[in-house]
């Protein structure tokens, strides 16, 4: 499997596996090389600043439909295909949980009609039902990952919330609209502490709701100060960390 280069291994606080584990695992993305992808007809760069979401989408397909079966019928000149310039997604993730890279990060993709500058397209591959834990993790993983590199929280959408559509299926829409929580996760978020640049998400916003602090998505040293406050508040060790104590004390605080 190709990882991503060494700017992306290096970002720290990235996603994990698993929440209680303190060294960020190597994201590991299936390269077009390594999946034999055709080369894009053409391509039309975006930049970070116009990346504002995230879509999440299914391929309302069999589980055994692959990236490549998936651009063969993208690329192929309609009615039998679509016949766009390569695979319409920026990303795709298996039920397995391995993640593929489509047209990528700043490639403007062919997946949610009006949101193809802003959006980022990720697809599961499978049908209503089909998604897994595994599935789920990764996406979320890649959700993570790509506000780090926004260097801001991006919008996370199903496609069914931007367009009369029913991807990405009931289940996969429920759980994105709850926040794409991760599955089996025993703390509500990550472990979340200063990091340089920031940690950005949706879960510092709810920690900051708890402290008090002007909710601005970044775990910087205001936010740090504030959980430190709030850790000496409630019996907890004063080290701006929030760990599994300080969640489960921060799930009961008024918010
Ligand atoms: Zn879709």
């Amino acid at each position: 499997m190709a990882r991503f280069r060494a700017e992306d291994q290096a970002v720290r606080g990235g996603p994990r596996r698993n929440a209680g584990d303190e060294e960020a695992r190597p994201m590991e993305i299936i390269s077009r090389g390594r999946w034999g992808a055709a080369p894009p007809r053409a391509r039309t760069l975006t930049t970070w600043p116009k990346r504002t979401e995230f879509v999440v989408h299914y391929s309302e397909g069999p589980t055994t439909q692959t990236p490549k079966s998936i651009q063969s019928f993208h690329m192929t000149d309609p009615p039998e295909g679509r016949g766009w310039d390569d695979i319409g997604y920026n990303f795709l993730v298996g039920r397995d949980g391995e993640v593929y890279e489509g047209r990528g990060w700043l490639v403007v993709g062919a997946h949610a009609k009006d949101h193809n500058v802003s959006g980022i397209g990720v697809c599961f591959i499978g049908d209503e039902g089909d998604a897994t834990d595994e599935a789920k993790t990764s996406i979320r993983d890649m959700y993570d990952l790509a506000c780090q590199k926004a260097d801001r929280t991006l919008h996370l959408r199903g496609h069914g919330q931007l367009a009369s559509t029913t991807c990405p299926g009931a289940q996969l829409l429920a759980w994105v609209e709850a926040g794409a929580p991760r599955p089996g996760a025993p703390l509500p978020g990550r472990v979340l502490k200063l990091t340089q640049p920031p940690m950005h998400g949706e879960d510092v916003v709810r920690v900051q709701h708890a402290v008090g602090v002007e909710p601005d998505s970044r775990y910087g040293p205001e936010t740090a100060a504030a959980v430190k406050a709030f850790q000496s508040a409630h019996g907890l060790t004063a080290d701006g960390i929030v760990g599994r104590k300080t969640w489960a004390a921060i799930m009961h605080a008024p918010s």
